[in-house]
């Protein structure tokens, strides 16, 4: 694996790539990798001959800067799985290669209210940050193939919006949850949390897997209301659970209208916010 820096040598090693007939996949991560982000680069394997992975923890979509300063870095331990999975190269570059002219750089598109709930409504700022950086990798890797999670499903909705919007010519592909065996979502802030607390988060994958076996016996907003009673236990803080159009992400009122239906939460587990999703009707 080659390990790049500077946007200037990626650059020069993709296009070469490029030349030689080669597609390029892209992984964007923040880095503290686990099983739920090599699922993403061995789909990037299969699906494309040469796999970019970039690991920046990217300050501007942090809004707590407390959450940015603890957020994990691993370095060492990433590069060891990335090679492992045969990822071609590894770009890591610093906040100053990102933003070379200061972090205000704001990328102009209407995203139509999608940023403005759920985590967009929790978390201000958030989404500018996720659009604005994504841009800018796409920018510098010109992948043919960008490689995202369902785990955070209001982001891919949002950056598959950007890619429509400004047409940019890569395809967005998403790839399911991967999830530990009591049903909790892989999380880089997973390893942050207290090992009482720990035990008990098998709760929200429970809790989100119990409104669809019962949907059809609820309305929407009663489903949601009886999630959050099941996640209301000792440490644990429910901050959202809403039922969604999968397409507008529009709070739905009956599970009849729509044929695309998805269940987003997240909740303070202790001190580490946790978020999750099950795709209900599709
Ligand atoms: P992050 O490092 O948290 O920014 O995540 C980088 C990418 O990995 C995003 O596209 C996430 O949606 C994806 N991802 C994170 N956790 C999981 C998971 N448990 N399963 C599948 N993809 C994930």
């Amino acid at each position: 694996m080659k390990r790049k820096i500077k946007v200037s040598t990626l650059q020069k090693a993709i296009t070469k790539e490029h030349n030689k007939g080669k597609s390029v996949g892209f992984v964007p991560t923040m880095g503290a990798l686990h099983e739920g982000h090599m699922s993403l680069i061995k789909m990037a394997r299969e699906q494309c001959d040469v796999v970019v992975c970039s690991i920046f923890v990217n300050p501007t979509q942090f809004n707590e800067k407390s959450d940015l300063k603890k957020y994990p870095r691993t370095l060492k331990q990433d590069m060891a799985m990335l090679i492992e999975e045969g990822t071609d190269y590894l770009f890591h570059p610093s906040v100053d290669e990102i933003y070379p002219d200061g972090e205000d750089i704001s990328v102009e598109i209407d995203l139509n209210g999608l940023d403005r709930q759920m985590e967009g409504a929790f978390r201000p700022g958030h989404f500018e940050g996720v659009v604005q950086v994504v841009h800018r990798l796409l920018d510098i890797v010109k992948p043919d193939k960008l490689f995202m999670g369902q785990k955070d499903f209001q982001q891919f909705t949002i950056i598959q919006n950007m890619i429509d919007q400004l047409k940019m010519p890569v395809d967005l592909v998403v790839c399911p949850i991967m999830r530990e065996e009591d049903g909790l979502a892989m999380s880089s802030r997973n390893r942050r949390l207290d090992p009482d607390i720990r035990k008990k988060a098998g709760i929200l994958n429970k809790s989100l897997k119990w409104i669809k076996k019962n949907m059809d016996e609820l309305t929407p907003a009663q489903a949601s209301k009886e999630a959050i009673n099941k996640m209301t236990i000792p440490g644990f803080k429910p901050e959202y659970v809403t039922i969604i159009n999968g397409k507008t992400l529009k709070p739905i009122r009956s599970f009849e209208s729509h044929d695309y239906v998805v269940v987003c939460t997240a909740v303070w587990a202790g001190e580490v916010r946790l978020i999750d999703n099950l795709i209900l009707k599709k």
